[in-house]
């Protein structure tokens, strides 16, 4: 049948037509507003509390912490064992309910919502990289992607194969695709995590220790992904580590100690956060600087 012929059969089918004229249900779906270049606030948590246990077994393990994450940056979250590293990027991202405090994102409280749209915020939203991957042990590394783009963000099979396979070839695991888990090493799993976290577009990623499995070269690509993500895409990054050489690739770190935010400093000691910063400056320096030009002078012969 010719290709023309066969298109216009399609688009008169009667279940095509019900598709384009029924309206709707509405979803119900967690309106954010548009993300905007630039580093403007997208998370921001205030007087955050959780605690496991009871009484005497008590143990606080985030203690009043409040901060505020920017677009487009990528945060280390880093300090000792048991400093609450964990819990903390649990509560930001809508894993763990705090006993205290509010989290808003793009002004929405995530702690206030109804658990369906919670729900809806972390598969439209979140991205996840975990310490233990977190792999549907029955599907290929391309269908760990594909089910998230598929059913996350009603993708077409073949964009979801497509999107699928560029992301696992930017991370080198093409000659893998057709692989299980159980087929593939620690490493090869994390990054199948990886794609899969990277595959969405997500506004948020929050990753729990996502080079501890991977040797350096690998940690250091995983790390670079991580950072495009942030800087091309703009989503707002946090990274929990305690690998001081991710160090060199943060626009911002975060240090904890016993549940509570010890500094949150060096933006301005990262070189590439300077060219940025630069660059936002830009507009507002121009005409001090113009002030300053040298009054031109006169040449005498
Ligand atoms: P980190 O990630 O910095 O190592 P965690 O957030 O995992 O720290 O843990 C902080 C503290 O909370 C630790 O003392 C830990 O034992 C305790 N903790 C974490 N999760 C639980 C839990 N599910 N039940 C009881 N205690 C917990
Ligand atoms: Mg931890």
């Amino acid at each position: 049948m010719p290709r023309r012929l066969s298109r216009l059969l399609r688009a008169c089918s009667p279940r095509r037509w019900f598709a384009r004229h029924t309206p709707r249900p509405a979803t119900g779906r967690v309106q954010l507003p548009l993300v905007r270049r630039g580093g403007g606030t997208t998370m921001e948590a205030v007087g955050l509390r959780r605690s496991f246990g009871a009484g005497e077994g008590e143990t606080v393990a985030v203690r009043d912490v409040s901060l505020a994450l920017r677009h487009g940056d990528m945060n280390l979250l880093m300090g000792p064992s048991g400093s609450g590293k964990s819990t903390l990027l649990a509560v930001l991202s809508a894993l763990l309910r705090p006993d205290a405090g509010h989290v808003r994102a793009h002004g929405a409280d995530i702690w206030r919502m109804s658990e369906t749209d919670l729900e809806r915020f972390r598969l439209r939203h979140c991205s996840y990289v975990f310490q233990g991957y977190n792999l549907f042990p029955a599907l290929t590394a391309r269908q760990q992607l594909e089910v998230v783009l598929r059913w996350g963000e009603r993708v077409g099979p073949t964009e979801a194969r497509r999107r699928a396979d560029r992301v696992l070839g930017q991370l080198g695991m093409s000659r893998k695709a057709h692989l299980r888990p159980a087929e593939l090493s620690g490493g090869e799993k994390q990054r199948v995590a990886i794609a899969r976290a990277l595959v969405k577009n997500p506004t948020f990623v929050f990753a729990d220790e996502p080079t501890a499995a991977l040797d350096w070269e690998n940690g250091r690509q995983v790390i670079e992904l991580f950072r495009g993500v942030a800087r091309d895409r703009g989503a707002t990054v946090l990274v929990v580590t305690h690998d001081p050489r991710l160090l060199p690739y943060a626009d911002r770190v975060i240090e904890m100690a016993d549940g509570e935010l010890l500094a949150d400093a060096t933006e301005a000691t990262r070189p590439h956060h300077l060219d940025r910063t630069m660059i936002e400056l830009t507009p507002v320096c121009a005409p001090r600087l113009k002030l300053r030009e040298p009054a031109p002078t006169t040449c005498r012969p």
